[in-house]
Protein backbone atom coordinates (compact mmCIF):
# COMPACT_ATOMS: atom_id res chain seq x y z
CA UNK A 1 0.00 0.00 0.00
CA UNK A 2 1.47 3.49 -0.72
CA UNK A 3 1.34 5.64 2.40
CA UNK A 4 -0.35 9.14 1.38
CA UNK A 5 2.06 11.79 3.43
CA UNK A 6 0.09 14.81 4.79
CA UNK A 7 -3.20 15.09 2.27
CA UNK A 8 -4.62 19.16 2.25
CA UNK A 9 -8.55 18.94 2.12
CA UNK A 10 -9.75 22.36 2.30
CA UNK A 11 -10.14 24.94 -0.88
CA UNK A 12 -11.90 28.12 -1.59
CA UNK A 13 -15.29 26.56 -0.69
CA UNK A 14 -14.42 25.79 2.83
CA UNK A 15 -13.57 29.64 3.10
CA UNK A 16 -16.51 30.82 1.97
CA UNK A 17 -18.18 28.61 3.74
CA UNK A 18 -16.56 29.50 6.97
CA UNK A 19 -17.47 32.92 6.75
CA UNK A 20 -21.26 32.70 6.07
CA UNK A 21 -21.24 30.63 8.77
CA UNK A 22 -19.95 32.96 11.23
CA UNK A 23 -21.66 35.29 10.18
CA UNK A 24 -25.27 33.40 11.04
CA UNK A 25 -23.49 33.03 14.05
CA UNK A 26 -22.77 35.98 14.45
CA UNK A 27 -26.34 36.88 13.97
CA UNK A 28 -27.59 34.26 16.43
CA UNK A 29 -25.50 36.18 19.30
CA UNK A 30 -27.02 39.31 18.41
CA UNK A 31 -30.53 37.94 19.13
CA UNK A 32 -29.18 36.00 22.76
CA UNK A 33 -27.28 39.13 23.43
CA UNK A 34 -30.14 41.88 22.75
CA UNK A 35 -28.88 43.60 20.05
CA UNK A 36 -30.95 42.53 17.95
CA UNK A 37 -35.19 41.33 17.73
CA UNK A 38 -35.28 39.03 14.98
CA UNK A 39 -37.37 36.14 16.15
CA UNK A 40 -35.98 31.95 16.46
CA UNK A 41 -37.33 28.88 15.83
CA UNK A 42 -35.20 25.86 16.86
CA UNK A 43 -35.63 23.54 13.91
CA UNK A 44 -34.49 19.54 13.59
CA UNK A 45 -32.98 18.69 10.33
CA UNK A 46 -34.78 16.09 8.50
CA UNK A 47 -37.60 17.23 6.75
CA UNK A 48 -38.18 20.76 8.09
CA UNK A 49 -40.45 24.09 6.67
CA UNK A 50 -37.62 26.41 7.00
CA UNK A 51 -39.01 28.30 3.92
CA UNK A 52 -42.05 29.03 6.09
CA UNK A 53 -39.51 30.84 8.79
CA UNK A 54 -37.48 32.60 6.78
CA UNK A 55 -40.40 34.04 4.81
CA UNK A 56 -41.31 35.35 8.43
CA UNK A 57 -38.47 37.20 8.74
CA UNK A 58 -37.27 34.36 11.57
CA UNK A 59 -34.12 32.63 11.57
CA UNK A 60 -33.62 28.89 11.99
CA UNK A 61 -31.70 27.20 14.35
CA UNK A 62 -30.28 24.07 14.18
CA UNK A 63 -29.30 22.03 17.45
CA UNK A 64 -27.79 19.18 15.56
CA UNK A 65 -25.14 21.53 13.52
CA UNK A 66 -24.88 23.40 17.15
CA UNK A 67 -24.05 19.89 18.52
CA UNK A 68 -21.77 18.42 15.83
CA UNK A 69 -19.87 21.57 15.92
CA UNK A 70 -19.06 21.14 19.30
CA UNK A 71 -18.10 17.56 18.57
CA UNK A 72 -15.74 18.61 15.54
CA UNK A 73 -13.67 21.03 18.48
CA UNK A 74 -13.85 18.27 20.74
CA UNK A 75 -15.71 20.25 22.89
CA UNK A 76 -18.97 17.64 23.24
CA UNK A 77 -18.33 15.29 26.07
CA UNK A 78 -18.26 17.76 29.29
CA UNK A 79 -21.64 18.87 28.09
CA UNK A 80 -22.59 15.03 27.36
CA UNK A 81 -21.94 14.32 31.06
CA UNK A 82 -24.28 17.39 32.41
CA UNK A 83 -26.90 15.53 30.91
CA UNK A 84 -26.60 12.56 31.83
CA UNK A 85 -25.73 13.96 35.64
CA UNK A 86 -29.04 15.48 34.98
CA UNK A 87 -30.36 11.58 34.65
CA UNK A 88 -29.98 11.13 30.94
CA UNK A 89 -28.82 7.75 30.34
CA UNK A 90 -25.75 6.50 28.75
CA UNK A 91 -27.49 5.22 25.49
CA UNK A 92 -29.07 8.09 24.69
CA UNK A 93 -28.90 9.96 21.54
CA UNK A 94 -25.66 11.98 22.21
CA UNK A 95 -26.97 14.91 19.81
CA UNK A 96 -29.74 15.33 22.95
CA UNK A 97 -27.28 15.20 25.53
CA UNK A 98 -24.61 18.13 24.31
CA UNK A 99 -27.56 20.10 23.57
CA UNK A 100 -29.08 19.99 26.97
CA UNK A 101 -26.04 20.01 27.93
CA UNK A 102 -24.95 22.93 26.19
CA UNK A 103 -28.41 25.38 27.16
CA UNK A 104 -27.49 24.32 30.69
CA UNK A 105 -24.40 25.92 30.23
CA UNK A 106 -25.54 29.37 29.16
CA UNK A 107 -26.01 28.29 25.36
CA UNK A 108 -22.67 29.67 24.99
CA UNK A 109 -20.70 28.05 22.57
CA UNK A 110 -17.11 28.88 21.01
CA UNK A 111 -18.78 29.75 17.22
CA UNK A 112 -21.43 31.92 19.17
CA UNK A 113 -24.16 32.19 21.51
CA UNK A 114 -27.51 30.33 21.21
CA UNK A 115 -30.89 32.59 21.33
CA UNK A 116 -33.90 31.18 23.67
CA UNK A 117 -35.67 29.77 20.92
CA UNK A 118 -39.25 31.86 20.33
CA UNK A 119 -40.84 28.00 18.85
CA UNK A 120 -39.73 25.27 19.11
CA UNK A 121 -40.67 23.58 15.49
CA UNK A 122 -40.41 20.17 15.99
CA UNK A 123 -41.70 17.69 12.99
CA UNK A 124 -41.89 14.00 13.18
CA UNK A 125 -39.88 12.21 10.43
CA UNK A 126 -39.37 8.85 11.86
CA UNK A 127 -37.29 9.71 14.56
CA UNK A 128 -39.22 9.40 17.99
CA UNK A 129 -36.29 10.91 19.97
CA UNK A 130 -36.77 14.07 18.02
CA UNK A 131 -40.04 14.81 19.93
CA UNK A 132 -38.59 13.87 23.42
CA UNK A 133 -35.95 16.40 22.65
CA UNK A 134 -37.80 19.31 21.51
CA UNK A 135 -40.02 18.62 24.59
CA UNK A 136 -37.54 18.24 27.01
CA UNK A 137 -36.70 21.79 25.89
CA UNK A 138 -39.81 22.96 26.22
CA UNK A 139 -39.75 21.58 29.75
CA UNK A 140 -36.48 23.27 30.29
CA UNK A 141 -36.72 26.75 29.02
CA UNK A 142 -40.40 27.19 28.85
CA UNK A 143 -40.52 27.90 24.91
CA UNK A 144 -43.48 27.23 23.03
CA UNK A 145 -43.85 24.08 21.02
CA UNK A 146 -45.31 22.30 18.33
CA UNK A 147 -45.00 19.55 16.21
CA UNK A 148 -45.49 18.84 12.60
CA UNK A 149 -46.95 15.39 12.58
CA UNK A 150 -45.10 13.73 9.14
CA UNK A 151 -46.97 10.15 8.34
CA UNK A 152 -44.47 7.96 7.64
CA UNK A 153 -44.10 7.12 3.35
CA UNK A 154 -45.68 3.68 3.52
CA UNK A 155 -46.15 2.92 -0.81
CA UNK A 156 -44.11 0.75 -2.42
CA UNK A 157 -43.36 3.32 -4.83
CA UNK A 158 -42.41 6.35 -2.21
CA UNK A 159 -45.74 8.31 -3.32
CA UNK A 160 -47.56 10.03 -0.53
CA UNK A 161 -51.08 9.45 -0.79
CA UNK A 162 -53.02 12.65 -1.53
CA UNK A 163 -54.64 12.62 1.71
CA UNK A 164 -51.03 12.08 3.48
CA UNK A 165 -50.24 15.59 1.49
CA UNK A 166 -53.30 17.45 2.61
CA UNK A 167 -52.69 16.83 6.11
CA UNK A 168 -49.42 18.07 6.02
CA UNK A 169 -50.76 21.21 4.32
CA UNK A 170 -53.01 21.84 6.98
CA UNK A 171 -50.79 21.76 9.35
CA UNK A 172 -48.19 24.17 8.29
CA UNK A 173 -51.36 26.66 7.47
CA UNK A 174 -52.11 26.38 11.23
CA UNK A 175 -47.90 27.00 11.49
CA UNK A 176 -48.76 30.16 9.55
CA UNK A 177 -50.71 31.20 11.75
CA UNK A 178 -48.61 30.65 14.89
CA UNK A 179 -45.81 32.76 13.06
CA UNK A 180 -47.85 35.31 12.35
CA UNK A 181 -48.68 35.74 16.06
CA UNK A 182 -44.83 35.32 17.13
CA UNK A 183 -43.87 38.14 14.51
CA UNK A 184 -47.02 39.93 14.31
CA UNK A 185 -47.04 40.38 10.79
CA UNK A 186 -49.22 38.63 8.16
CA UNK A 187 -47.58 35.81 5.55
CA UNK A 188 -46.00 37.72 2.72
CA UNK A 189 -47.07 35.51 -0.10
CA UNK A 190 -44.30 36.63 -2.74
CA UNK A 191 -41.68 36.63 -0.19
CA UNK A 192 -42.76 32.98 0.16
CA UNK A 193 -42.28 32.19 -3.38
CA UNK A 194 -39.02 33.60 -3.67
CA UNK A 195 -37.77 31.95 -0.34
CA UNK A 196 -38.70 28.48 -2.37
CA UNK A 197 -37.46 29.59 -5.63
CA UNK A 198 -34.00 30.12 -3.77
CA UNK A 199 -34.33 26.25 -2.52
CA UNK A 200 -35.36 25.32 -5.98
CA UNK A 201 -32.28 26.81 -6.99
CA UNK A 202 -29.73 25.75 -4.19
CA UNK A 203 -31.70 22.06 -4.85
CA UNK A 204 -31.02 21.98 -8.43
CA UNK A 205 -27.04 23.46 -7.75
CA UNK A 206 -26.94 20.62 -5.42
CA UNK A 207 -28.06 17.79 -7.24
CA UNK A 208 -25.50 18.85 -9.81
CA UNK A 209 -22.43 18.75 -7.62
CA UNK A 210 -23.77 15.29 -6.91
CA UNK A 211 -23.69 14.49 -10.35
CA UNK A 212 -19.43 15.48 -10.64
CA UNK A 213 -19.07 12.65 -8.66
CA UNK A 214 -20.28 10.11 -10.98
CA UNK A 215 -16.53 10.87 -12.70
CA UNK A 216 -13.21 9.95 -12.49
CA UNK A 217 -11.94 10.58 -10.51
CA UNK A 218 -14.45 12.19 -8.21
CA UNK A 219 -13.33 15.70 -7.95
CA UNK A 220 -14.36 16.09 -4.09
CA UNK A 221 -15.42 13.41 -1.60
CA UNK A 222 -19.40 13.51 -1.34
CA UNK A 223 -19.24 12.44 2.10
CA UNK A 224 -16.05 14.28 3.55
CA UNK A 225 -16.62 16.95 1.86
CA UNK A 226 -20.21 17.38 1.60
CA UNK A 227 -20.40 18.60 4.83
CA UNK A 228 -18.95 22.00 4.41
CA UNK A 229 -21.65 22.24 1.55
CA UNK A 230 -24.08 20.63 3.93
CA UNK A 231 -23.85 23.17 6.74
CA UNK A 232 -25.43 25.99 4.06
CA UNK A 233 -27.81 23.76 2.94
CA UNK A 234 -29.44 23.42 6.08
CA UNK A 235 -28.46 27.04 8.09
CA UNK A 236 -29.39 29.47 4.90
CA UNK A 237 -31.83 27.09 3.12
CA UNK A 238 -33.98 29.95 1.18
CA UNK A 239 -31.55 32.59 1.10
CA UNK A 240 -29.74 34.54 -1.56
CA UNK A 241 -26.66 33.63 0.26
CA UNK A 242 -27.22 30.46 0.07
CA UNK A 243 -28.20 30.25 -3.71
CA UNK A 244 -24.85 32.88 -3.88
CA UNK A 245 -22.37 29.81 -2.15
CA UNK A 246 -23.93 27.20 -4.28
CA UNK A 247 -22.79 28.84 -7.51
CA UNK A 248 -19.85 29.52 -6.17
CA UNK A 249 -19.37 25.49 -5.34
CA UNK A 250 -20.52 24.39 -8.49
CA UNK A 251 -18.31 26.35 -10.29
CA UNK A 252 -15.15 25.64 -8.19
CA UNK A 253 -16.17 21.68 -8.39
CA UNK A 254 -16.91 21.40 -12.20
CA UNK A 255 -14.01 23.24 -12.59
CA UNK A 256 -11.62 20.35 -10.47
CA UNK A 257 -13.87 17.71 -12.75
CA UNK A 258 -12.80 19.40 -16.01
CA UNK A 259 -8.95 19.85 -15.12
CA UNK A 260 -9.24 15.58 -13.82
CA UNK A 261 -8.39 17.03 -9.89
CA UNK A 262 -9.77 14.84 -6.80
CA UNK A 263 -9.27 15.07 -3.40
CA UNK A 264 -6.86 12.54 -3.06
CA UNK A 265 -3.21 12.03 -5.04
CA UNK A 266 -4.55 9.17 -6.41
CA UNK A 267 -8.46 7.45 -6.73
CA UNK A 268 -8.01 3.89 -5.75
CA UNK A 269 -11.04 2.76 -4.41
CA UNK A 270 -14.62 4.53 -4.87
CA UNK A 271 -17.19 3.98 -2.09
CA UNK A 272 -20.62 4.55 -0.79
CA UNK A 273 -20.57 5.52 2.83
CA UNK A 274 -23.74 5.12 4.75
CA UNK A 275 -24.34 6.96 8.20
CA UNK A 276 -23.41 10.20 10.02
CA UNK A 277 -19.60 10.72 10.59
CA UNK A 278 -17.93 10.13 13.96
CA UNK A 279 -17.99 14.03 14.48
CA UNK A 280 -15.12 14.30 16.99
CA UNK A 281 -12.46 12.36 15.03
CA UNK A 282 -13.78 13.20 11.75
CA UNK A 283 -10.21 14.13 10.31
CA UNK A 284 -9.02 10.65 11.95
CA UNK A 285 -11.49 9.52 10.19
CA UNK A 286 -11.03 10.40 6.80
CA UNK A 287 -7.31 9.66 7.14
CA UNK A 288 -7.94 6.29 7.25
CA UNK A 289 -9.84 6.08 3.94
CA UNK A 290 -7.23 8.48 1.98
CA UNK A 291 -4.50 6.10 2.89
CA UNK A 292 -5.94 4.06 1.08
CA UNK A 293 -6.93 6.24 -2.03
CA UNK A 294 -10.47 5.78 -1.25
CA UNK A 295 -12.68 8.13 -2.07
CA UNK A 296 -16.38 8.49 -1.38
CA UNK A 297 -18.81 9.00 -4.47
CA UNK A 298 -21.71 9.44 -2.90
CA UNK A 299 -23.38 9.05 0.84
CA UNK A 300 -27.17 8.67 2.09
CA UNK A 301 -25.75 11.21 5.31
CA UNK A 302 -25.74 14.07 3.01
CA UNK A 303 -29.28 13.48 1.95
CA UNK A 304 -30.48 14.12 5.47
CA UNK A 305 -31.60 17.43 4.71
CA UNK A 306 -33.35 16.33 1.61
CA UNK A 307 -32.99 14.27 -1.20
CA UNK A 308 -32.51 16.37 -4.29
CA UNK A 309 -30.56 14.17 -6.96
CA UNK A 310 -33.71 12.29 -7.91
CA UNK A 311 -34.99 15.12 -9.33
CA UNK A 312 -37.23 16.74 -6.39
CA UNK A 313 -37.06 20.70 -6.77
CA UNK A 314 -39.18 22.91 -4.73
CA UNK A 315 -42.25 24.47 -6.66
CA UNK A 316 -42.61 28.27 -6.20
CA UNK A 317 -46.26 28.34 -7.78
CA UNK A 318 -47.21 25.85 -5.14
CA UNK A 319 -44.97 26.89 -2.37
CA UNK A 320 -46.96 25.07 0.76
CA UNK A 321 -47.66 21.99 -1.20
CA UNK A 322 -43.98 21.47 -2.07
CA UNK A 323 -42.86 22.41 1.29
CA UNK A 324 -45.47 19.33 2.58
CA UNK A 325 -43.59 16.96 -0.33
CA UNK A 326 -40.19 17.73 1.21
CA UNK A 327 -40.77 16.66 4.30
CA UNK A 328 -43.16 13.78 3.59
CA UNK A 329 -40.83 12.17 0.20
CA UNK A 330 -38.17 13.64 -0.23
CA UNK A 331 -36.36 12.84 3.17
CA UNK A 332 -34.22 9.90 3.91
CA UNK A 333 -35.34 9.80 7.72
CA UNK A 334 -39.13 9.30 6.69
CA UNK A 335 -38.82 6.24 4.34
CA UNK A 336 -38.63 2.38 4.35
CA UNK A 337 -35.47 0.60 4.70
CA UNK A 338 -36.19 -0.96 1.09
CA UNK A 339 -36.39 2.60 -0.06
CA UNK A 340 -32.96 3.17 1.57
CA UNK A 341 -31.39 0.30 0.03
CA UNK A 342 -32.69 1.27 -3.45
CA UNK A 343 -31.23 4.51 -3.20
CA UNK A 344 -27.88 3.31 -2.14
CA UNK A 345 -27.84 0.48 -4.64
CA UNK A 346 -28.16 3.19 -7.71
CA UNK A 347 -24.96 4.78 -5.99
CA UNK A 348 -23.28 1.78 -6.27
CA UNK A 349 -24.44 1.44 -10.21
CA UNK A 350 -24.97 4.64 -11.08
CA UNK A 351 -21.75 6.35 -9.24
CA UNK A 352 -19.69 3.41 -10.18
CA UNK A 353 -19.14 2.27 -6.89
CA UNK A 354 -16.28 -0.57 -5.47
CA UNK A 355 -17.91 -1.16 -1.89
CA UNK A 356 -19.92 0.24 0.61
CA UNK A 357 -19.54 1.50 4.22
CA UNK A 358 -21.92 1.36 6.56
CA UNK A 359 -21.01 3.83 9.65
CA UNK A 360 -23.06 2.73 12.45
CA UNK A 361 -23.38 5.35 15.30
CA UNK A 362 -24.57 3.80 18.87
CA UNK A 363 -26.62 7.41 19.32
CA UNK A 364 -29.15 6.99 16.72
CA UNK A 365 -31.34 3.90 16.41
CA UNK A 366 -33.41 5.57 13.32
CA UNK A 367 -30.34 5.41 11.46
CA UNK A 368 -28.81 2.22 12.83
CA UNK A 369 -31.28 -0.52 12.88
CA UNK A 370 -31.20 -2.66 10.19
CA UNK A 371 -27.66 -1.91 9.46
CA UNK A 372 -26.93 -5.51 10.06
CA UNK A 373 -29.45 -6.79 7.44
CA UNK A 374 -28.40 -3.88 5.06
CA UNK A 375 -24.68 -5.27 5.02
CA UNK A 376 -26.22 -8.79 3.94
CA UNK A 377 -27.91 -7.69 1.66
CA UNK A 378 -25.57 -5.82 -0.51
CA UNK A 379 -22.71 -8.13 0.00
CA UNK A 380 -25.65 -11.61 -0.60
CA UNK A 381 -28.26 -10.18 -3.16
CA UNK A 382 -25.39 -7.13 -4.50
CA UNK A 383 -22.32 -9.02 -4.36
CA UNK A 384 -20.94 -5.30 -3.65
CA UNK A 385 -18.14 -5.46 -0.78
CA UNK A 386 -19.94 -4.00 2.24
CA UNK A 387 -17.97 -3.18 5.43
CA UNK A 388 -19.84 -2.69 8.78
CA UNK A 389 -18.02 -0.35 11.21
CA UNK A 390 -19.54 1.40 15.12
CA UNK A 391 -18.73 4.37 16.77
CA UNK A 392 -20.44 7.12 17.16
CA UNK A 393 -21.46 10.50 15.77
CA UNK A 394 -20.80 12.94 18.93
CA UNK A 395 -19.85 10.78 21.65
CA UNK A 396 -15.73 10.73 21.80
CA UNK A 397 -16.02 7.72 24.75
CA UNK A 398 -17.34 4.99 21.51
CA UNK A 399 -14.36 5.28 18.69
CA UNK A 400 -11.67 2.92 19.51
CA UNK A 401 -9.29 4.74 16.62
CA UNK A 402 -6.91 1.36 16.78
CA UNK A 403 -9.83 -1.55 16.30
CA UNK A 404 -11.96 0.94 13.26
CA UNK A 405 -8.35 1.19 11.55
CA UNK A 406 -7.84 -2.38 12.05
CA UNK A 407 -11.36 -3.07 10.20
CA UNK A 408 -10.41 -0.50 7.52
CA UNK A 409 -7.07 -1.59 6.64
CA UNK A 410 -8.19 -5.46 6.71
CA UNK A 411 -11.06 -4.25 4.12
CA UNK A 412 -9.04 -2.53 1.56
CA UNK A 413 -6.24 -5.00 1.83
CA UNK A 414 -8.88 -8.24 0.77
CA UNK A 415 -10.37 -5.32 -2.00
CA UNK A 416 -7.26 -4.72 -3.45
CA UNK A 417 -6.15 -8.44 -3.26
CA UNK A 418 -9.34 -9.04 -5.18
CA UNK A 419 -8.67 -6.70 -7.74
CA UNK A 420 -4.85 -8.60 -8.61
CA UNK A 421 -7.03 -11.34 -8.47
CA UNK A 422 -9.56 -10.34 -11.09
CA UNK A 423 -7.02 -8.54 -13.44
CA UNK A 424 -4.54 -12.10 -13.44
CA UNK A 425 -7.34 -14.04 -14.24
CA UNK A 426 -8.62 -11.45 -17.19
CA UNK A 427 -4.66 -11.93 -18.50
CA UNK A 428 -4.99 -15.39 -18.27
CA UNK A 429 -8.73 -15.91 -19.72
CA UNK A 430 -7.16 -13.33 -23.04
CA UNK A 431 -4.08 -15.42 -23.28
CA UNK A 432 -6.26 -18.97 -23.47
CA UNK A 433 -7.70 -16.40 -25.96
CA UNK A 434 -5.15 -16.21 -28.32
S1 LIG B 1 -31.66 9.48 17.26
FE1 LIG B 1 -30.65 9.98 15.31
S2 LIG B 1 -32.15 11.11 14.06
FE2 LIG B 1 -32.88 11.04 16.18
S3 LIG B 1 -32.12 12.95 17.08
FE3 LIG B 1 -30.59 11.42 17.56
S4 LIG B 1 -29.10 11.52 15.87
FE4 LIG B 1 -30.96 12.62 15.20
Amino acid sequence: MTETKEIRYQGHLHELQKQLMGDYYAQLTAIATGRSDTKNAHLLIAGNPVELVRAFGMIPVFPEVNVLQLAVRKQSLPLIQKAEELGYAVDNCAYVKADVGLYLSGYQAPYGTIPKADLLLCNYVGCNVYLNWFEHLAELTGAPAVNIDIPFVRSADGEPSPGDVDYVVKQLEELIVQLENITGTSLDMPRLRRTVENSALVGEMWAEIKDLTKRRPAPYDAYFDSVTMMAVLYCLRGTDEAVTFFEAAREELSRRAAKGEGPLPEERFRVVIEGPPPWPFLRVFRDMFSRWGAVAVASTYSTVGGIWEFGFRHDPQRPIESIARHMLQYNLCNRTFLQRYDQMARYVDEWSADAVVIHSVKSCRLFSAGQGDMREYFVREREVPTLLIESDLEDPRYFSQAQLRNRIDAFFEALSQRRLTAASDAQLAAGGAR
